[in-house]
């Protein structure tokens, strides 16, 4: 099915990657909940093992359902390839993994999800790995920061939690002239909103959690490989490029061409480091696939309509969803995702940190929780909670400030997302500013019971 690209995002959403089961016809895509598959024979076991055929040995490695999600999220981005793994942080580390040795870093924005802040910056200095994380908007800073000992270049497309769009053209020239490969975190975007292969970069990762599936209910991610970077061109890659010692000496590159970066990633990546998707969980992500470009339409809609009534409001200092012509990143919203800036954004709020708090915990129909990307609204202070472990100076420029919520906007009916936003902020208003009047055009629609 994914073989045939001339088939539209909606169509490719519900069938990439998906054939009627052989052995029984089903339609659906079967939650193979196995751990083994019998070989046919020794000779069959061994051409396996050898990479010379390719089948399933062991689920730690592939397993048929995951193997679907994998097609058809390649499928989506225009990936030559894709591997999934147990989180997005998972296929971070999945990502890194077949182009670092000890000593070697990454150059990478510094408007990232807080956890990759800290991954990048602590936890695989552990490995000998290192990353410079630097203001993308600075394209010189960029280049600076790149050395010989530079293996990628990393950014986010919409940057979370600030709303920030990031100029991936700019971004993908910049690692072309490096002869690195630009890694693109696509999940807040999803492939719907862009396809970062389209411009120009060489490996795209996901959180399957959010958007994905879309509905908050497994975790998983995925690394998509465009198939277009040269591995050999230099000797900066050499576990794809040399021989290979565990697979008598095999030369990825050389074997597998363009799906060299895919292979590894399973027969090394997964076999080695175990961060395995389950086939529970694909089966979701394959379930909350099937709707993604409707669901995105919506997440946008509804995001833009609370994004322009919080920007009216008297408690708001600023809101950064870059759908809104007040942002600074408003023009590249046509080039890097014209079918909207998505649907997470944040809100600054004129009283402070102590306001921010009393709007979490006055509102009813969002969720205050750690994720995004799901069906229900979602809201958090991210200074307080998943921005906590980072210095002050990360924090305002992962858009993560003290005063600063992120909301994402979820598939309710607009107008109740903005009545309770609007009951919250006049309960987080400080007694006597004049912040608590109530914003032209708040609708007045009773919120329903749906506290979580
Ligand atoms: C959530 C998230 C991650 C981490 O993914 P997990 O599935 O939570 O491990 C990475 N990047 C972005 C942009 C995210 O939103």
């Amino acid at each position: 099915m994914s073989e045939n690209w001339e088939y539209g995002f909606d169509t490719l959403q519900i069938h990439a990657g998906a054939r009627p089961d052989p052995a029984t016809g089903a339609r659906q895509v079967p939650i193979y909940q196995t751990t083994a598959y019998v070989f046919r024979d020794a000779d069959h076991a061994a051409a396996l093992f050898n990479l010379q055929e390719v089948g399933y040995i062991y689920s730690r490695l592939t397993n048929p359902t995951v193997a679907a999600l994998a097609e058809r999220i390649a499928a989506l981005e225009t990936g030559e390839g894709a591997v999934c793994c147990s989180s997005g942080h998972a296929a971070q580390i999945m990502a890194l993994f077949p182009l670092m040795t000890p000593g070697k870093n990454i150059v990478s924005s510094n408007r990232l999800y807080g956890g990759t802040v800290t991954q990048f910056s602590n936890t695989i200095k552990r490995f000998g790995w290192d990353a410079t994380l630097v203001d993308t908007d600075n394209l010189g800073a960029v280049k600076g920061a790149i050395d010989e000992d530079t293996r990628a270049l990393f950014c986010e497309t919409i940057a979370n939690p600030g709303g920030y769009i990031t100029d991936l053209d700019a971004m993908a020239k910049i690692a072309d002239e490096a002869g690195i490969p630009l890694i693109v975190d696509n999940t807040t975007a999803t492939p719907y909103l862009c396809r970062p292969i389209e411009h120009g970069a060489t490996l795209v990762v996901h959180s399957t959690t959010k958007y994905l599936t879309g509905n908050g209910t497994v975790m998983g991610g995925a690394v998509v490989d465009s198939g277009d970077f040269d591995w050999s061109a230099s000797d900066k890659f050499p576990s794809l490029s040399q021989p290979e010692p565990a697979y008598h000496g095999l030369k990825f590159h050389e074997t597998f061409e363009h799906l060299a970066y895919t292979f590894h990633s399973i027969a090394i990546g997964l076999r080695d480091l175990g961060t395995t998707m389950n086939p529970q969980a694909a089966h979701y992500t394959l379930m909350g696939i099937e709707t993604l470009s409707l669901r995105m339409d919506r997440h946008v809609q509804n995001a833009m309509k609370v994004a322009e009534w919080l920007e009216k409001h008297p408690a708001v200092e600023e809101v950064t969803y870059a759908g809104l012509k007040s942002s600074p990143w408003f023009d590249r919203v046509e080039k890097i995702v014209p079918r909207g800036a998505g649907a997470l954004f944040t809100v600054a709020l004129k009283d402070g940190f102590d306001a921010c708090v009393k709007l979490v915990d006055s509102l009813e129909l969002f969720s205050h929780v750690a994720n995004l990307g799901d069906a229900r609204s979602l809201i958090i202070h991210s200074a307080s909670t998943t921005h906590r472990q980072l210095t002050a100076e990360q924090q305002v420029a992962a858009g993560a400030a003290p005063n600063v919520v992120r909301l994402s906007i979820g598939l309710e009916d607009a107008d109740d997302i903005i009545a309770d936003l609007a009951q919250a902020l006049e309960k987080a208003a400080v007694p006597g500013k004049p912040t608590s009047t109530r914003a032209p055009g708040t609708p007045t629609t009773a919120i329903s019971s749906a506290k979580s």
